[in-house]
């Protein structure tokens, strides 16, 4: 019996094969992150196969197979607290024509992800360090984005309220979640509803390795959100829309 590889796994799940200078790439990741983690903190996920599945085959999942999308455009992407540069990284190396900005407001976190950029010459992603809450007032940034990708960051509705001023109008956020409960999809109806999106998709998927259940809530911007959002630093997450 063959035994299946990361790639056909890919082609099976994502129906999409990497190419060798990707895969490449992601090796090169993997290494940096075991380097750095001994020294700081980045990330509990350093096995191998973990490592695909929960950053790699993750964070693609969430962008790949859209008909929604216009893949070929230079997309203008943010990936909000990117943490290690998940979901950004994966995307910056396997879309090198879109623009990435990974942002996260712990200094340390982004100084890391500078020294990957450069091992692996991303010319196409910038780093910003900062709280969503301000940046998305600050006129370069506010309502300039196509995408906006957030995991691992709050509740779904905290996550609206972060990205939804991001984008522009026909910007697509995606929201990436573990389990999708009924309440989470009232709530977060409620905050686009004030934040001037609307959910398009909520796309649920299996893992390729260990079969655990992800969602995928895709929302898009409608109209303009009013200027009172985000509201101050710490708000939206003390007192969720
Ligand atoms: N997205 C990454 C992932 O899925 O592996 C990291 C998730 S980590 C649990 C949450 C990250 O969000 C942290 O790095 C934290 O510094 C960042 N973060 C939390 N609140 C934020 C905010 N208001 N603005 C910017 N970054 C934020």
């Amino acid at each position: 019996m063959k035994i299946p590889t990361f790639e056909d796994i890919w082609q099976n799940s994502l129906q999409w094969q990497p190419t060798q200078e990707q895969l490449e790439k992601w090796e090169i990741l993997y290494q940096e992150i075991l380097l750095i983690n001994r020294q700081i903190n980045l990330t509990r996920i350093t096995e191998p196969q973990e490592f695909w599945e929960k950053h790699l085959w993750d964070s693609l999942a969430g962008v790949i197979g859209l008909d929604f999308l216009n893949y070929k455009d230079s997309l203008k992407v943010i990936d909000i607290g990117t943490g290690a540069g998940f979901p950004g990284l994966p995307i910056s190396i396997i879309f090198p024509h879109w623009q990435l900005t990974l942002l996260d407001s712990t200094q340390k976190k982004i100084k890391v992800i500078n020294l990957f950029l450069e091992a692996l010459k991303l010319s196409n992603s910038q780093t910003v360090v900062g709280r969503a809450e301000a940046i998305g007032h600050l006129p370069q940034h506010r309502e300039k984005y196509d995408l906006g990708l957030i995991r691992a960051v709050g509740e779904p509705s905290v996550c609206a309220e972060y990205v939804l001023p991001f984008l522009k109008i026909g910007g697509i956020g995606v929201l990436y979640r573990g389990n999708w409960e009924t309440q989470e999809e009232i709530n977060l109806k409620a905050a686009l509803k004030k934040l001037g999106g609307k959910i398009i998709l909520v796309k649920q998927l299996r893992t390729p390795l260990t079969k655990s259940v992800r969602h995928f809530i895709y929302i898009k911007k409608v109209v303009l959100t009013p200027e009172q959002f985000p509201r101050d630093v710490g708000i939206p997450k003390q007192k969720p829309l």
